[in-house]
């Protein structure tokens, strides 16, 4: 198990909790390859935890394959874990009654990545922006193109624009017109996965402005997802590394940047250029393999690790405090937090 939120109850203090997501597994069971062969299995999340002050931004990293757009379906509630429990303002939300649920949905809502494929073609602005409001309950015409047309105003798109189809406008405007939806509803929790990196990387600062503002005048909390440490450090608070189902190291950013403590953040940090599509395609099969081979019953990082010796591919490696807030689960995170810092440009 992940004990990062169990070992941790310090940083959180005082402060009302959010999101606690405690020991989150989902199991995925493939087709079968043969007759004779029980059907494999994917461990997606192998015991997460964590947990979200209100107010504060937490980042999801790993490379493809690591499992963050699982934990961000589990957390969304678009999904039931096999185990575990995702608490947002206390509620329970894979145990809550449909109704209940549906209610609750107004409190998190969700940016996907691909701002082409996530909005219907066919719908006008006002009808995508206002879904998620007309999914709770009624609200009359008027009060709906009202909403939209404040919403459409605070990611700086006009009210003229709710009348047109997704087609007519550009990648980042796209973008936009998701957020406007995901805020329709006022929450206090957004996940986004990877709501920057299919845009060009000139809009991509436009968008994370936008992010960062909306942040500061409603204080929203971002759950955001991505494979890119300057995306996440930019905008959160604190940053989960997964690698394989589990936070192999969580801290704030400046720990991760400064005083990493798991050779995997490690690897991440160097991993310049960042990773061609095709690339990380080949590596989520790989990892899929790696999850279910001898390591399972080590360090699943151990296969890659220039540190790992005998004990990490014998023993699992439990998520421990290696500093205020910071948390890595490495049997030689004192060893790499003495590493000299990499040079990284973020
Ligand atoms: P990431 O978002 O970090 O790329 P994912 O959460 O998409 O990772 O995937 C984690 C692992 O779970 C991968 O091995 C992936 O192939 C597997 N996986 C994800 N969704 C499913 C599914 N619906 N059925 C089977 N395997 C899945």
């Amino acid at each position: 198990m992940n004990t990062i939120a169990n070992a941790a109850p310090a940083h959180v203090g005082s402060e009302p909790l959010l999101l606690e997501v405690d020991d989150l597994v989902q199991r995925y069971t493939l087709p079968r390859e043969n007759l004779f062969q029980p059907a494999p299995q994917v461990l997606a999340l192998n015991g997460v935890s964590v947990q979200l002050t209100a107010g504060k931004s937490i980042g999801v990293v790993g490379e493809s394959g690591s499992g963050k757009s699982t934990f961000a379906r589990a957390v969304m509630a678009l999904e039931t874990p096999t185990s575990g429990s995702v608490r947002l303002l206390g509620r329970d939300l894979h145990r809550l009654p449909a109704g209940e649920l549906r209610r609750a949905r107004r409190d998190f809502q969700m940016v996907f990545q691909d701002p082409y494929g996530s909005l219907d073609p066919r719908q006008t602005v006002v009808r995508i922006v206002a879904e998620p409001l007309t999914a709770i309950g009624r609200v009359d015409h008027a009060e709906q193109r009202a909403r939209v047309a404040a919403v459409l105003k605070q990611v700086g798109l006009r009210d003229a624009d709710m009348d047109k189809y997704p087609h007519e406008f550009s990648g980042g405007q796209r973008q936009r017109i998701a957020v406007a939806r995901a805020l329709i509803t006022q929450p206090k929790l957004i996940v986004a996965d990877e709501p920057v990196s299919a845009l060009d990387v000139s809009v991509q600062a436009q968008v994370l402005n936008l992010l960062e503002d909306l942040q500061d005048e409603f204080g929203l909390s971002y759950m955001l997802i991505s494979h890119d440490l300057a995306v996440v450090e930019y905008l959160c608070d604190e940053i989960a590394v997964m690698y394989l189902g589990r936070v192999v190291e969580q801290g704030r950013p400046e720990d991760l940047f400064n005083h990493c403590a798991h050779p995997y953040t490690r690897a991440l940090l160097e991993a310049v250029p960042r990773p061609r599509p095709g690339r990380d395609r080949q590596r989520r099969g790989a990892q899929v393999i790696a999850s279910q081979s001898k390591w399972s019953t080590g360090c699943a990082y151990a296969e890659r690790c220039p540190f790992a010796d005998a004990h990490c591919s014998a023993v699992a490696p439990v998520a421990r405090s290696v500093g205020a807030g910071h948390y890595s689960a490495c049997h030689h995170a004192e060893t790499v937090m003495t590493l000299p810092p990499l040079a990284v440009e973020v």
